[in-house]
C-alpha cells in the first residue's frame, strides 16, 4: 500500500513519518528529494541554470535558493517553470526510492496541490494542526519567527483545501507524541485490512 502524508508546515508531517517508520513502513521524504536535487552537483541544477540564469547556481555550494525564492515569490510563471523542471524529477526518484516496498509512505507537503501526486497514492492522510499550534512550533526551530512561519503558511494550502482530499485527517494539534503513534497504528492497521464483502 502506498500512502501520501501531507500538512501544511510544522503541522507535524515528518513526526508522523518517523512513527509511521517505526510502525515498518518505507519512508520516501519528498522534500529531501527535492534538496538532494538542487544542492551542490544536484540533477536539477543544469535545468535551472538554465532557465533562471547560470548566477544562481554555484558549482561548490549548488543552488542560491533566497534568490531563486525571491524570483519564484514574485512571478506565477517562473513558480510554475520551477516546477515544471522539479516535480517530474522528485517524482521519478520517488518512484525508484519505493521500489522493492510493499508498505510506502510518501511524505509530500505540496500533496494538496498536486493531482499528480494524488493519483500516485493509495490513500491521503493528512496531518491537520491548529494555525496558532504551527506558528509556535515553528517559531521554535532556530531561524525562524512567527511571522516568517505566518509568511509560509499564507503560500500554502488552507486546512479546509487539505481536508477536502484528505482520506483520513489526524488533527496534531493538542495530542501527545504517545496519542499521536496510537492513531496511526489504529489508522494504518485499518487500511491495510481487506474490507469483506458483504452477503446477500
Ligand atoms: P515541515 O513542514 O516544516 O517539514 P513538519 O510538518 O514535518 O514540518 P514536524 O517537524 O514533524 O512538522 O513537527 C514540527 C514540530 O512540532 C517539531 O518540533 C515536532 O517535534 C513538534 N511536534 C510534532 N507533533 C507534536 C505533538 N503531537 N506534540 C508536540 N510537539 C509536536
Amino acid at each position: 500500500m502506498h500512502i501520501g502524508l501531507t500538512g501544511g508546515i510544522g503541522s507535524g508531517k515528518s513526526t508522523a513519518a518517523a512513527a509511521l517508520v517505526g510502525l515498518g513502513w518505507h519512508l520516501v521524504d519528498t522534500d529531501a528529494i527535492a534538496r538532494s536535487l538542487t544542492a551542490a552537483g544536484g540533477a536539477a541544477l543544469p535545468a535551472i541554470a538554465e532557465h533562471f540564469g547560470a548566477d544562481l547556481v554555484d558549482s561548490q555550494q549548488g543552488l542560491n535558493r533566497t534568490a531563486l525564492r525571491q524570483q519564484v515569490f514574485a512571478d506565477a510563471n517562473a513558480k510554475r517553470a520551477l516546477e515544471a523542471i522539479l516535480h517530474p524529477m522528485i517524482l521519478a526518484e520517488a518512484n525508484r526510492q519505493a521500489q522493492g516496498h510493499v508498505h510506502t509512505v510518501f511524505d509530500v507537503p505540496l500533496l494538496t496541490e498536486s493531482q499528480h501526486w494524488r493519483a500516485r497514492v493509495q490513500r491521503v492522510l493528512l496531518v491537520d494542526c491548529d494555525e496558532a499550534v504551527q506558528v509556535q512550533r515553528v517559531a521554535q526551530r532556530p531561524g525562524w519567527s512567527a511571522s516568517q512561519a505566518l509568511a509560509v503558511m499564507a503560500t500554502q494550502a488552507t486546512r479546509a483545501q487539505r481536508r477536502q482530499i484528505a482520506d483520513a485527517v489526524i488533527d496534531n494539534s493538542f495530542i501527545s507524541h504517545g496519542e499521536l503513534v496510537e492513531m496511526l497504528t489504529k489508522l494504518t492497521q485499518e487500511w491495510q485490512t481487506p474490507v469483506k464483502e458483504s452477503r446477500s
